[in-house]
């Protein structure tokens, strides 16, 4: 049994997590030394702009981009990327939103690429249009989405495309930037997930992304409720504008030059769209050395523990009536190799779903990936577990399949 954690002083099951990092079990274990760093924060008081201005020169630094900004997760770097892309440095237009009257508000996405993070985009007032079909199921031979459909799709009342980055995305984000550049609009790129590898902090600034937003509290092991949005200045600039608190004299107003510059805007905004979404001196600061760690990080060295790991419990779970195990390659679909499990219902004497649910009843809860329930599959990830942890996995998963033996 794993030791007994807080939660349980609460009263409230812990949750050993064998499905990697994921939001609604907790994200991701902070790494230690964010925590120091947060505790060290809320000792003393700071300028929150002077923070976040030193924040965008560190993640200017590691990603490539002008600027950077630590928003309270990547969906809340994607409200702030879109509310930037609609206002730019117009005040009456960030006072106004979610209202865009006056402004382009639209934001171009293939279809394909629509997913319930694009809520944010909408949140800052975006209505998106998108574009291409699921004709690829159709199995003519045709794809998901023309380059030229992009194209079409942008006019005078387009904000932004948005792209979101995964291993079947397509058209290339290259190809996109190129569309969205000739005809002046910026692109916003989703890429909350997609670190490691480490050299993806800058591989979608350097395919021409004028923003990219990065979840802080995946892999980088920073505070759960961080998100990095690194980009182009002038839009680093109007996000910071509509996020910052900026209850203010205006006399004595001198944000940051790095970060705002107070003469383009004409005036000190008011609390704006992003106001809501406020980070803390403390997970600004965590975010900061989690970071710093996440880019020093020998990831290589951490895919090769992930897979050790992995190939442990396959063996153990091969061992197991009705259950078939392999991994997959560390590939671009996923930042760590997986453990699938396919369940033959006949010889384990329960379904892939019975053991799913078994599994997160059990004290501690244990829960694995149910992407692929459907096929009678259930997958380990081995990225958020200690080798304690996954022998428990091990052992639990056991009692599901062996239940029928029980008295
Ligand atoms: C996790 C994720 C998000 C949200 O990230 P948060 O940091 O939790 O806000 C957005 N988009 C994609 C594709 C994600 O995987």
């Amino acid at each position: 049994m794993p030791p007994e954690t807080i939660y349980e002083e609460l009263g409230v099951p812990h949750v050993v997590n064998a499905t990697g990092t994921k939001t609604r079990i907790g994200g991701s274990r902070i790494r230690p030394e964010a925590v120091e760093a947060m505790r060290r924060a809320s000792e003393a008081f700071v300028r929150l702009s002077d923070l976040q201005a030193r924040a965008s020169e560190l993640i200017a630094d590691v990603t490539g981009a002008e600027a950077g900004y630590v928003a309270c997760g990547a969906s809340s770097a994607l409200a702030l990327g879109a509310a930037a892309c609609i206002a730019g440095d117009d005040v009456g237009a960030m006072a106004r939103l979610p209202e865009t009257e006056g402004v382009p508000d639209e934001i171009v996405m293939p279809r394909t690429h629509r997913t319930g993070y694009d809520h944010a985009l909408r949140a800052a007032g975006a209505r998106i249009v998108d574009v291409g079909t699921n004709d690829r199921h159709l199995g003519t031979g045709s794809r998901n989405v023309e380059p030229w459909e992009i194209a079409d799709a942008i006019d005078e009342d387009t904000a932004a495309v948005a792209y979101v980055e995964k291993a079947y995305t397509e058209p290339p984000l290259a190809a996109v930037c190129d569309i969205a550049h000739d005809r002046g609009v910026p692109v916003i790129v989703d890429a909350a997930a997609e670190l490691p590898p480490t050299r993806n902090l800058s591989a979608f600034v350097e395919a021409g992304a004028d923003l990219v937003a990065f979840s802080g509290g995946k892999a980088i092991r920073g505070p759960q409720t961080t998100g990095i949005l690194a980009g182009r200045a002038d839009l680093v600039a109007s996000a910071a504008a509509q996020h910052l608190d900026m209850h203010a004299a205006e006399q004595v107003w001198e944000p940051p030059r790095e970060l705002v510059d107070a003469d383009r805007l004409g005036g000190v905004p008011r609390q704006g769209i992003g106001r809501p979404m406020k980070v803390g001196k403390e997970e600004l600061v965590g975010l900061l050395r989690a970071l710093e760690l996440f880019a020093e990080e020998d990831h290589e060295a951490l895919v090769e523990e992930w897979l050790e790991r992995a190939r442990r419990i396959a063996a153990d779970l091969d061992a197991l009536p009705g259950l078939e195990t392999s991994i997959t390659a560390d590939d671009k679909t996923a930042v760590a190799p997986e453990v699938v499990v396919a369940v033959d219902a006949d010889a384990a004497g329960v379904s892939a779903t019975d053991v799913v649910g078994g599994l997160r009843r059990e004290e501690p809860r244990v829960f694995v990936g149910a992407d692929a329930l459907p096929a009678g599959e259930f997958t380990v990830n081995p990225m958020c577990l200690t080798d304690d942890e996954a022998t428990y996995a091990v052992e639990r998963i056991g009692a599901q399949v062996e239940r029928e033996d029980e008295p």
